[in-house]
C-alpha cells in the first residue's frame, strides 16, 4: 500500500513558533529604530529651524544697520564712513552665503530666494561704495544716496522674506509632523497586522498539522485493518500472501523448503452455534495465542477468517519437518480452553504443503494445503495431512523417530564413541572427538547422520547437546585423572540449534565444574552456517569461550558457503577441513586442501584433515603441511574404554606415515 503521507510533511510547532517569535522580533527592531529616527528628526527640527530663522533675523537687521550707516555716512560726508559701510556688506554678504550654504532646509523655506534676490543688491551696493572710496568727491554724495536708497528696498524685501521664511517655516514643521504621525500610525497598523497574521499563521500550523496527526492515525489504522485481522490481530488472508510469495521467491535463491500449515478447528461450528459468538469469538482469540506458543519465532501465523488459520514456515532443511510444528499445535488445541468459566474442547485439522514440490506460488500451496486439510478432517479429524500421500507417511515416520529419540535420551540408549586426532609432525595422539551413537533395542546402532537433522528440528538436539558434554567431559575428566594420556584434547561438536537455544556460558561452565574437565582441554566444533548468522549475540558467546582457555574449530570446513573474511571476525583457532576435500574420486588435485592450509596458517589457525582412509592421503597432506589427521585409516570412532587401552598401551601413535623431513 503507498503511504498518504510523509513524515515531512508534518508541521513541527516548536520550529514553526519559533520563526514566528523570530519574525516578530526583527519587525519589532525596525520598527522600534524608525521610530526612535523618526523621535530624533521631530526634536532636531524645530531646532534647525529657529536657528535658520534667527540668522536670518540678524541679517534682516544688519541690511538696517546697513542702511541706518550709509545714510550717516551720506549726512557726515566723512569718507571713513565708506570703509565701515563696507565690512558691513562683507559681513552681509558672509552671512547670506552661511545661509544659502549651510542648512539642509533652504529649498523647503525658500532661502534661495532670499540668496538670489538679495545677493544682487549687496553686490550693486557694494560696487557703487568701493567706486565711491575710490573716487571720493561730488559724485560721492549721489553713489550714496543711490546706494541708500538700495539698501532701504534690499532691507524692506528682507524683512518680507522673513515674514515668509517664518510661515513657511511654521507649515514645514506642521506637515512635517503630520507626516511622521501618519508613518508611526502606519507602522503601528502594519506592527499589529503582522501579529494578528503571526498569530492566525499559528493556529492554522498548529491546526494543520493536527490534521496531518489525524490523517496519518487514520492512514495507520487503515493500513492495519487492510492487513489485520482486528480480532485477533494476527496477519489476514492477503497479508499472509504476500509473506508467503515472498518466502517462496526466498525459497528459490537459498538451497531451503517453505511449508504451509492450513488450520480448520473441528468444533467450532457447534460451539458458535449453542453457546453464541461471543463465546466463538473468545475461543478464536484464544485459539490464535496457543498457535504462537507452537511456532519458531521465525513462523508467522495468519487468520483467513472464521475458525481458519494458517502458518507459514520458512527455511526449513526438509519440508517434513513440518509435521513436528502441526504435532505440537495439535497437541496444544486438544487441551481443554476456559472460555467465560466454561471448560471447551475443540481439536483441528491441518492441510500440509510445501514448496516447491506441492506447487511454487502461494494460490496453489494454499489451494492444496486447503484439500489436505480436508483429507485430515475426512480421516477422523484432530490429525494433519501432507498434500501427498507419500509425504504423510514419511512424517509418520519421521514423528516416530522424534518419539523414539525422546525415549532414548531417557532410557540411557544413546552412546558415545570418541575417533583419535594425531599430530603429523610428532605423530602422536593429540585430541579425540566425541561422536553420538544411538543403540537402538531393535535396530541396532544408529549413526548421528540418521537422527541428529530430527533432533535439531525438534529442538531436541539441546537436551542431547548438554548430555553429550557433560559425558564426553566426565569420560575424558577420568582418562586425565589417570594420566592415561595427559596432552590431547576433546573435541565436542555443537550444533547452530544449541546456541539458538540458549547454549551459553553459564551453561557449560556447569558442566565442567561438575565434571572436573579443564576448559583449556576442551574443543568445540561449530558450523560455517553458524559464523554467517546475523545473531550478535553467536560471536559474544564464542569470545566468551575463548576467555576460557577454549578452542574453537569450524567443522567441514569448505562445505558452507561462508565469507573467509569471518574467520578473522570470529574467535576460532582451527579449521578441520571436509572429507570431500581429501577424498577425491576424480583425479587427485589437492591444490584446494594446499590452498586452505596456506590460508589457514596465514591467519594463525590449526589444520585437522577430516576422514583420511589412506596412507598416500596422510603422505600427501604432511607435505602440504597439514597440522593434524582424523580418520578410518588411523583409527574408527571407538568406544570409550577401547581409546582408554590405546592410550594405556602408551603407543597412541600414527601409522605408516612417512616423516616429514
Ligand atoms: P563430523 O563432526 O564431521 O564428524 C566426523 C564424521 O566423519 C563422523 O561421522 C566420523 O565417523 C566420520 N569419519 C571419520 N573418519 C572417517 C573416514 O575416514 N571416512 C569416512 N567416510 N568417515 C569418517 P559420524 O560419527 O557418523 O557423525 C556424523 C556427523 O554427525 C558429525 O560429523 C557431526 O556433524 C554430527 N555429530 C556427531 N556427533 C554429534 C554430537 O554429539 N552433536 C552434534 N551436534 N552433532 C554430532
Ligand atoms: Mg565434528
Ligand atoms: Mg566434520
Amino acid at each position: 500500500m503507498t503511504r498518504i503521507l510523509d513524515n515531512s510533511l508534518l508541521v513541527r510547532p516548536l520550529t514553526s513558533i519559533a520563526l514566528v517569535a523570530m519574525l516578530l522580533i526583527a519587525t519589532s527592531s525596525v520598527i522600534y529604530y524608525v521610530q526612535k529616527t523618526l523621535s530624533d528628526i521631530e526634536e532636531a527640527l524645530p531646532i534647525m529651524l529657529s536657528h535658520q530663522e534667527r540668522d536670518i533675523r540678524v541679517l534682516v537687521n544688519d541690511m538696517g544697520r546697513l542702511e541706518q550707516s550709509i545714510g550717516l555716512t551720506r549726512a557726515s560726508g566723512n569718507a571713513l564712513g565708506f570703509s565701515v559701510v563696507i565690512r558691513q556688506i562683507d559681513e552681509i554678504e558672509q552671512l547670506l552665503e552661511k545661509i544659502s550654504e549651510n542648512y539642509h532646509l533652504n529649498d523647503l523655506l525658500g532661502v534661495s530666494t532670499i540668496h538670489a534676490r538679495l545677493n544682487p543688491a549687496v553686490f550693486d551696493i557694494k560696487n557703487w561704495l568701493t567706486n565711491g572710496i575710490s573716487n571720493f568727491g561730488p559724485t560721492s554724495a549721489h553713489t550714496l544716496k543711490l546706494a541708500e536708497q538700495r539698501a532701504k528696498q534690499a532691507h524692506e524685501e528682507a524683512e518680507v522674506l522673513l515674514l515668509q521664511v517664518g510661515e513657511t517655516a511654521i507649515s514645514v514643521l506642521h506637515a512635517q509632523s503630520e507626516r511622521i504621525e501618519n508613518f508611526r500610525y502606519i507602522m503601528v497598523l502594519t506592527l499589529a497586522a503582522l501579529t494578528i497574521m503571526t498569530i492566525v499563521l499559528v493556529l492554522l500550523g498548529l491546526r494543520l498539522q493536527r490534521s496531518v496527526l489525524a490523517l496519518k492515525e487514520s492512514e495507520e489504522q487503515i493500513r492495519y485493518r487492510a492487513n489485520y485481522d482486528s480480532l485477533t490481530n494476527l496477519p489476514n488472508r492477503p497479508n499472509f500472501i504476500e509473506h508467503l510469495s515472498e518466502a517462496i521467491s526466498r525459497s528459490r535463491r537459498k538451497p531451503s523448503h517453505t511449508a504451509l500449515l492450513f488450520i480448520d478447528l473441528d468444533r467450532f461450528k457447534t460451539i458458535n452455534d449453542t453457546l453464541g459468538h461471543d463465546f466463538g469469538d473468545e475461543l478464536i482469540k484464544q485459539v490464535a495465542v496457543r498457535i504462537q506458543e507452537a511456532i519458531r519465532e521465525t513462523d508467522l501465523v495468519s487468520r483467513l477468517g472464521g475458525d481458519e488459520f494458517t502458518v507459514l514456515l520458512p527455511d526449513m532443511i526438509d519440508g517434513i519437518h513440518a509435521s513436528v510444528i502441526a504435532k505440537s499445535i495439535l497437541d496444544r488445541l486438544t487441551e481443554p480452553f476456559m472460555i467465560f468459566g466454561h471448560e471447551v474442547y475443540s481439536g483441528a485439522s491441518i492441510g500440509i504443503t510445501t514448496c516447491p514440490m506441492d506447487g511454487d506460488d502461494a494460490h496453489t500451496l494454499l489451494k492444496n494445503a486447503d484439500m489436505a486439510m480436508y483429507e485430515a478432517k475426512d480421516q477422523g479429524r484432530n490429525t494433519f495431512r501432507f498434500f501427498t500421500s507419500q509425504m504423510t507417511d514419511k512424517a509418520r515416520h519421521f514423528l516416530e523417530l522424534d518419539k523414539d529419540i525422546r525415549r532414548a535420551l531417557a532410557e540411557d540408549e544413546l552412546q558415545l564413541h570418541f575417533q583419535p586426532i594425531y599430530a603429523l609432525r610428532s605423530q602422536t595422539l593429540v585430541g579425540v572427538e566425541a561422536l553420538l551413537r544411538w543403540e537402538h533395542p531393535k535396530e541396532g546402532l544408529i549413526l548421528p547422520a540418521e537422527f541428529i537433522t530430527v533432533a535439531e528440528e525438534t529442538g531436541l538436539i539441546e537436551d542431547i547437546g548438554l548430555w553429550v558434554l557433560r559425558r564426553a567431559c566426565t569420560e575424558a575428566a577420568a582418562w586425565l585423572k589417570r594420566d592415561l594420556h595427559p596432552d590431547f584434547y576433546l573435541a565436542v561438536n555443537i550444533s547452530m540449534r544449541q546456541f539458538k537455544g540458549g547454549f551459553d556460558r553459564k551453561q557449560l561452565t556447569q558442566i565442567l565444574d561438575e565434571t572436573g574437565f579443564p576448559a583449556d582441554k576442551l574443543l568445540l566444533e561449530i558450523t560455517e552456517s553458524l559464523l554467517m548468522d546475523d545473531d550478535t549475540r553467536i560471536k559474544d558467546v564464542l569470545g566468551r569461550f575463548r576467555k576460557m582457555g577454549i578452542r574453537i574449530a569450524v567443522d567441514d570446513f569448505g562445505t558452507g558457503y561462508s565469507a573467509l573474511s569471518y574467520l578473522r571476525e570470529f574467535p576460532v583457532n582451527t579449521l578441520k577441513i571436509d572429507r570431500s576435500f581429501i577424498q577425491q574420486d576424480k583425479g587427485n588435485d589437492w591444490s584446494l586442501v594446499e590452498a586452505i592450509i596456506t590460508m589457514a596458517h596465514g591467519l594463525n589457525l590449526m589444520t585437522i584433515a577430516e576422514g583420511v582412509e589412506t596412507a598416500e592421503q596422510t603422505a600427501m597432506l604432511s607435505e602440504l603441511g597439514c597440522d593434524m589427521v582424523q580418520g578410518f585409516f588411523h583409527c574408527r570412532p571407538l568406544p570409550a574404554d577401547e581409546i582408554e587401552s590405546l592410550t594405556a598401551l602408551k603407543l597412541p601413535r600414527l601409522r605408516a606415515v612417512p616423516v616429514k623431513s
